[in-house]
């Protein structure tokens, strides 16, 4: 964050108190957990369920905060300290970055949708650093309190910020929008996650859209064009921003006309030119990641040509679709870092249709959070895989046992295995290893934490 006097702060949110003795206080950076201060910061405490961070205000000074926020409903203010009262930190928080988000002249990169944000995100800024100082959404701070963080950590060298947006709820992602005032919007796609608090897929797909909300005039959006519920309410759309599609087919403005998919990652042209982009990362769907995020980064100038080199930089943040080796010449793709109905089928289409391997095996785990028709949804999974693609499945988890019920239609009772326990599957893999020629793939919800069967498939 860049410089700010504690009187500067204080001009960006409502507070209560006299600021004449600290007025001149220098701030830089802002920072939610005392552990992690910096010299320079501004400690904003929350009034959590548990702890209260209002506790930790004069440890935060005296380790080198220069100046905390302090919220007016909490007894015995520390006022001999450089505190700021306000009615709410959290408010203050998101005001303080939508403030600060105001006075510097960056472009922004806004993307939401249901699966994919993290990996556009990443994608995106390799394309965009091949001409700007790019920063981004670290990890997954996505949400309320994530994003206005993200904003306070912008420098002042940053040109480009690319800030990924999540909810789960209605009015989540208009607010957060709004906070961030993009230059250009990427809804990636309409999947099922959510489900559950939103209730059918049109009004995800309106909660989605809210992100048009907070976007600058004549801003660019993205989507993806293949989903007829973004489709249809875009029809209409009459604001001054430019639409762009892509997807699979032919109607969008930039679609892939080949895909070849080896273990390295994906090669792909498209409608555009001849030329061959090639993405280091496994799963067709990222080719529609990787385009959309092409969009964006034409819109904001990056030459075509250019783009390669973008690609050729791409770390993905972990557990998405990462190829790592387990013992015994296992290869392994862990996607543990979360699934849903789209995603799972996603990553199980592209084990299919990967060569080169004798035994492909896959381990899926419960996909949470997806409302009364879950166990519907699980055994749709297992029902619809290819017998002749897929020669094991572990299911792990109560709604996993759906998908194995499933899997047992298509593959037998002898090629499907269910398990309450990480060590038993990884055991029973190992002995159905043929060398240097199995793949295995990981996938699950977040919560339960599948990612340790990858560990013991590391252990010889
Ligand atoms: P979260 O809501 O947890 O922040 P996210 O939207 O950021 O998720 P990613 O972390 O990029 O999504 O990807 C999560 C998983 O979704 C990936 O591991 C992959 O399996 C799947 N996925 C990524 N992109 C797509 C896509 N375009 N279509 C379908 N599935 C996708
Ligand atoms: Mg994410």
């Amino acid at each position: 964050m860049i410089q700010r006097s504690l009187a500067e702060i204080a001009a960006m949110i409502k507070h209560e108190d006299e600021l004449s003795s600290i007025k001149d206080v220098s701030v830089r950076g802002v920072t939610i957990d005392s552990r992690n201060i910096e010299a320079g910061n501004l400690f904003i405490p929350f009034k959590g369920e548990n702890v209260d961070g209002h506790r930790f205000v004069e440890d935060a000074i005296n380790r080198g905060a220069a100046a905390a926020l302090w919220q007016k409903d909490v007894p015995n203010p520390p006022v001999h300290l450089p505190i700021l009262i306000v009615e709410d930190t959290l408010i203050a928080l998101q005001e303080l970055a939508r403030n600060y988000r105001q006075q510097l002249t960056i472009k922004v990169l806004g993307i939401t949708g249901s699966n994919g944000k993290t990996t556009t995100k990443d994608m995106a800024a390799s394309l965009l650093g091949q001409k700007y100082q790019v920063q981004k959404t670290e990890g997954n701070f996505n949400n309320h309190i994530g994003l206005p963080l993200t904003i306070l950590r912008l420098r002042a060298e940053t040109e480009i910020a690319i800030l990924e947006m999540g909810m789960s709820s209605r009015g989540e992602i208009e607010f957060l929008s709004k906070l961030a005032q993009p230059d250009a919007v990427i809804i990636t796609n309409i999947g099922e996650s959510h489900l559950l608090d939103l209730g059918s897929r049109e009004a995800i797909a309106d909660a989605k859209l809210e992100i048009i909300l907070g976007l600058q005039n004549e801003g660019l959006i993205v989507y993806h064009g293949d989903e007829p519920l973004l489709q249809e309410r875009l029809d209409s759309y009459d604001g001054t921003g430019k639409l762009r599609t892509f997807g699979r087919s032919a109607q969008n403005d930039l679609y892939p006309v080949e895909i070849t998919q080896t273990s390295a990652g994906n090669t792909f042209t498209t409608n555009r030119s001849s030329i061959s982009f090639h993405l280091p990362v496994l799963g067709t769907h990222n080719v529609l990641n990787a385009l959309s995020s092409m969009l964006a980064a034409e819109f904001f100038g990056v030459p075509y040509e250019k783009m390669n080199e973008g690609f050729a930089s791409l770390k993905l943040t972990n557990m998405r679709m990462e190829l790592v080796e387990g013992a015994d010449g296992i290869n392994i793709i862990n996607d543990a870092y979360n699934a849903s109905p789209t995603s799972m089928k996603a990553a199980i289409d592209l084990i299919s249709n990967l060569e080169g391997y004798e035994r492909k095996i896959l381990v899926l785990g419960d996909m949470l959070e997806l409302g009364p028709l879950e166990e519907k949804y699980h055994y749709q999974i297992g029902a619809t895989l290819d017998e002749n693609q897929i020669d094991y499945v572990f299911t792990y988890g109560k709604l996993g046992a759906f998908m194995a019920e499933g899997a047992k239609k298509v593959l037998g009772e002898n090629r499907v295995f269910s398990f309450d326990d990480k060590e038993s599957i990884s055991n029973k893999i190992k002995q159905l290893v043929q060398p240097n020629s199995t793949l295995v793939l990981i996938k699950a919800s977040r919560g339960m934490k599948l990612e340790e069967v990858v560990s013991h498939l590391q252990k010889k």
